[in-house]
């Protein structure tokens, strides 16, 4: 039996995943304005990602008896300086999200709720690629600086990514 707090935990942190959709939508949104429809791919691609994140615990909650609920929206950053700082602000964000699942996992593991302790895993390693994928992006970014061949290869590149939803 999942205790109240724990539950309301999840629930925070479905609708903080939800909120990540949010932040990279806008970010996506500034890179269409910017032409660049690689990178708003990107983080469309992202946004799928993280819709798919929240619909974990979603299922998660159902499953262990519990009803979720929905909360309202900050406005999330909706303009950058360049792709740069867009991707270092998504960095900061992924670092920020990393934060809420260790807090998370404490919470679990002091209920010694081990079905959520197993459950938490896969966001616990989900966020070491997020991070690692951000990191490595954002050194790319600064490496090539001026050189817009680079630059423009890079956003043609991602015009790729795409996401399948694996099972929930
Ligand atoms: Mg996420």
């Amino acid at each position: 039996m999942l205790n109240e707090s724990l539950t309301k935990a999840l629930n925070d942190q479905l609708n903080f995943e939800l909120y990540s959709a949010h932040v990279y939508l806008a970010i996506a949104a500034y890179c269409s304005g910017e032409s660049l429809d690689g990178f708003a791919n990107f983080f469309i691609v992202q946004a799928e990602e993280e819709k798919f994140h929240a619909m974990k615990i979603y299922k998660y909650l159902n499953d262990r008896g519990k009803r979720v609920t929905m909360a309202g929206m900050e406005t999330p950053n909706n303009e950058y300086g360049s792709t740069l700082e867009a991707f270092e602000h998504a960095y900061e964000h992924e670092q920020e999200v990393t934060k809420r699942i260790y807090h998370l996992s404490d919470l679990a593991m002091n209920d010694r709720e081990h079905a959520t302790i197993q459950f938490l895993k896969w966001f616990i390693d989900e966020q070491v690629e997020e991070e690692s994928m951000f990191d490595s992006i954002i050194n790319k970014l600064k490496r090539i600086d001026k050189d817009s061949n680079a630059f423009f290869m890079m956003d043609a590149e991602y015009a790729l990514r795409s996401f399948t939803p694996p099972a929930l």
